[in-house]
């Protein structure tokens, strides 16, 4: 039995225009997927097929129902016998630009050295933003690219890059500039983000409204100008900087026409989730000091709640963001690695998706939806990507499981065949079915489990 006589043997009725035209770039087949759009669990279709043309989701549906035209059509056909498809994964909160890493102060931070004589011998944030500031712009492509092939190894096709280890407007540009290197060099789609109100840096100790002051004259118009970053992010803490120069950040962000986001409530609460909202946030990430009017002003703007377990991890926190109240209001939960040398080094999207779980009790699904779905709204990319739906950008990966949970049940096991971004397979450990057995009439459906 061949896929067309199949198909009319259903009884399934095709129009005429719809035959002529059904044809595709790229066709997977024998294929579940985990669409992770809202109306059911995991947006789950069994026994489906997927089809690609011109970079865009062209067709998926259920295999009965897929066009014979489509098959004999198709440049290439995988077909995954039964294994499961999701949107490419999105890791919409990454410091992975940055020069040396922090390994002798883990290090002796075990040993006993207190924070204050780490920061006193020149550690901590400090070490960072010399090292990337010492690095040239080849050293730090080099080095950052280590790390976006670890996430890009487990299936993200988009990833945010801040900036934030400069400080100074020579070095805050260069680490964009390679943000936007590493997305042309790379099969993978990169959001720039502008985070020069990380920290203080030495030349301004004492002076952070001067600083700020800096980053509204002489940073962001730069930035703006020569399109460098598209959001611009604050660090709003006690530790950093205060909600009042949060708001003049946003300002001008917004005047520049960029999106804004900011670290908020991480250590203590000081209503940046709140003032994330009044200014249309994309995204306000970290909220372990959350208060519920903070909750309830972002379901209300459509700001994303970003959860940060490898920080929350790493910093040995025993308070958890309020995933509950999150819930209760609807607020989109996205999760990402936070990839940074300090709080979080961390290269594994799939091993935030096991803690968001573990540490602060996100369901399997919600801790997908906040690696795809949710994870795009954070980055303004709704539209384009995040969920399988027809026109939408071809982002997706093929994973050797026989049920979506496993991408949060099991650690460190890369169940990842193939990646596929904007239509073109990126990485792969399957080959396309042969022309000379989808020709020779043999069953191409049979193989799914029924
Ligand atoms: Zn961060």
């Amino acid at each position: 039995m061949n896929i067309g006589r199949m198909v009319a043997g259903n009884g399934l009725h095709w129009n005429g225009t719809e035959r002529s035209t059904m044809s595709c770039d790229a066709l997977w087949i024998n294929a579940h997927l985990a669409a992770m759009t809202p109306e059911r669990p995991y947006g789950v279709l069994r026994d489906a097929a997927l089809a690609v043309s011109r970079g865009k989701i062209e067709w998926m549906g259920a295999m009965k129902r897929l066009p014979p035209e489509m098959i004999s059509g198709a440049k290439q056909v995988f077909d995954i016998k039964g294994v499961w498809i999701t949107p490419g994964l999105i890791d919409c909160h990454t410091h992975l630009v940055y020069a040396g890493n922090r390994a002798k102060e883990f290090e002796m931070r075990l040993q006993g050295v207190s924070y204050e004589e780490i920061a006193r011998r020149g550690g901590g944030i400090r070490s960072t933003v010399a090292a990337t500031r010492a690095a040239d712009e080849d050293a730090l492509f080099r080095q950052s690219a280590r790390r976006l092939i670890s996430l890009m190894a487990e299936g993200v096709t988009t990833v945010e890059i801040k900036s934030g280890y400069g400080l100074d407007l020579q070095t805050e540009t260069r680490i964009l500039r390679v943000a936007r290197l590493l997305g042309q060099r790379f099969p993978v789609t990169v959001c720039p983000t502008y985070l020069g109100a990380h920290a203080l840096p030495p030349e301004f100790e004492g002076d952070s409204d001067g600083y700020v002051d800096f980053v509204l004259r002489e940073v962001l118009p730069k930035l703006a100008s020569e399109n460098l970053a598209t959001a611009v992010d604050v660090f709003c803490e006690k530790i950093a900087f205060t909600p009042a120069q949060t708001e003049r950040i946003f300002k001008a962000a917004i005047d520049h026409g960029l999106k804004v986001k900011v670290h908020a409530e991480q250590l203590s609460d000081q209503g940046g989730a709140s003032l994330a909202a009044k200014y249309g946030a994309l995204s306000a990430d970290h909220l372990e000091h959350l208060p519920d009017a903070g909750a309830r002003a972002m379901a209300r703007s459509g700001t994303v709640a970003v959860l940060l377990p490898g920080a929350s991890y790493y910093l040995r926190e025993s308070r958890i963001p309020p995933v509950e109240m999150l819930r209760r209001y609807q607020v989109p939960m996205a999760v990402s690695t936070d990839c940074n040398p300090g709080t979080s080094p961390v290269g594994s999207l799939l091993l935030m998706v096991n803690m968001a779980c573990t540490l602060f009790r996100l369901t399997p699904e919600e801790a997908l939806a906040g690696v795809t779905r949710h994870a795009a709204k954070a980055l303004g990319l709704e539209d384009r990507i995040g969920t399988l739906e027809k026109e939408k950008d071809a982002d997706f990966v093929v994973w050797d499981m026989s049920d979506p949970a496993e991408l949060a049940y099991s650690v460190a096991f890369n169940p990842c065949l193939q990646v596929i971004r904007r239509g073109a397979v990126v990485r792969s450990s399957i080959s396309p079915t042969s022309a000379l057995r989808r020709n020779s009439g043999e069953t191409l459906v049979d193989h799914v489990p029924r």
